[in-house]
């Protein structure tokens, strides 16, 4: 290999649009640049890094981990996966933890356990009733069940079995169910949707209706959960017991890891049914022991909770100036409508001119999900350069 070839971006597959900016290093709610600029970070690896960049705890937890053991293999136990699994057990009430590297990957882990559990339980039933504008990730099966506009002829033809209802609506949920339906699965917020909450009447209604029908709940909390919402679980924002839970994003505060979780009777997976080479690895659940070890400390969540009022209130505040429109606050996933006038392609070009990353997940809709740990004064900042940017 030549050591003095220069990189190349043409050399990565265009699979997004990126300014031409190379981040080198990020910090708490910083990252910079290999210019030396040095940007407020919103994003956060799109609400992945719940701590930040590079929290302390998580450096040490990689560090100290990384001299211990890496992967032993699935076929062991490994004690920092035992730890991670009966942690989260006991945090949702859920029995049984698969790991894995993705929330794709988990999604896809959680619609398997969901058709054996038909094959087992539901004479072979095995369609996952999911949403219009719904989000799982991106294998072949976790695009199908998500309700993204053109993702049903993207790479088709699709896997079956994934009729959408729409949210908040129990009558589109209740007229898709037949023989052959075995669950539903939903965010409890829509995030890459634009941050579109489901009310808690038609949560408490829809596992009622899964109840009835003998229908397994899967809950995706692959962005909403750790922290996210202001409590550990949108489960528990919500008051819902769901028989399958999905973690992903959070859980390793900026390192791969996602877990599927099912209730005891959910969890019929056999030997031979579920795998990977790096599913649980100790170094990943490592991290993810650290994430929850600062997440569980007294208080964490009610300052989540402080900064998420704080933001939403600035927001709404420069929404009036500004004759914007809506703003949507849960916790520290917020989202704020520009108006039809205003292409948030612009505004997230114009506040990177300022030092300020933000996410557009909709032509007129911006993104906020800073890390769970910003600080007043950072969430102050944030919303004088979002000001500053919003101006021309
Ligand atoms: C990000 C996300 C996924 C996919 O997770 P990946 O780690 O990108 O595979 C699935 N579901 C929801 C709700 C997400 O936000």
């Amino acid at each position: 290999m030549n050591i003095m070839l220069k990189p190349d971006p043409r050399h990565l597959m265009k699979v997004t649009p990126r300014p031409d900016a190379v981040m080198v290093r990020g910090q708490g709610a910083w990252l910079w640049d290999d210019a030396g600029r040095r940007y407020l970070d919103c994003v956060q690896g799109w609400a992945v890094n719940c701590l930040g960049h590079s929290h302390p705890a998580l450096v040490e937890a990689i560090a100290r981990q990384a001299t211990r053991l890496l992967t032993p293999s699935p076929a062991f136990y490994n004690d920092q996966a035992l730890r991670l699994a009966t942690r989260l057990a006991h945090a949702t009430g859920l029995q049984q933890v698969f790991f894995a590297n993705s929330g794709a990957e988990a999604n896809e882990g959680a619609i398997k356990l969901a058709r054996k559990w038909g094959s087992l339980h539901k004479g072979g039933a095995w369609q996952i009733i999911t949403f219009v504008n719904g989000y799982h990730g991106r294998t072949l099966a976790t695009m199908s069940a998500t309700g993204k506009p053109g993702w049903d002829t993207m790479y088709a033809p699709q896997v079956p079995g994934f009729p959408k209802a729409r949210l908040n609506d129990l009558a589109s949920v209740e007229a898709l169910i037949e023989p052959r339906t075995v669950a539903v699965m939903l965010e409890l917020v829509q995030g890459e949707a634009g941050v579109l909450g489901a009310t808690g009447e038609f949560v408490g209604a829809l596992r009622a209706l899964c109840d009835r029908h003998g229908l397994l709940l899967i809950v995706d909390e692959v962005q909403t959960g750790i922290g996210r919402l202001g409590n550990l679980f949108a489960c528990d924002t919500y008051g819902v017991r769901p028989d399958i839970l999905t973690l992903g994003k959070g859980l390793g505060g900026g390192a791969p890891i996602a877990a599927v979780l099912g209730s005891e009777s959910a969890s019929c997976f056999e030997y031979g049914d579920q795998g990977g080479t790096f599913c649980g690895n100790p170094l990943s659940a490592a991290i993810g022991n650290a994430v929850l070890d600062i997440v569980a400390q007294p208080g964490f969540l009610a300052g989540v909770r402080e900064r998420g009022l704080q933001l939403a209130e600035g927001l709404r505040e420069l929404a009036r100036r500004h004759h914007m429109g809506e703003v949507r606050a849960y916790g520290l996933l917020q989202a704020l409508e520009l108006g039809e006038g205003r292409d948030s392609a612009d505004v997230v070009a114009a506040a990177r001119e300022q030092g300020l990353l933000l996410n557009a997940p909709r032509p007129h809709c911006l993104r906020l999900m800073p890390a769970l740990n910003v600080t007043g004064a950072e969430v102050t900042q944030m919303l004088e350069m979002l000001d500053a940017a919003l101006v021309w």
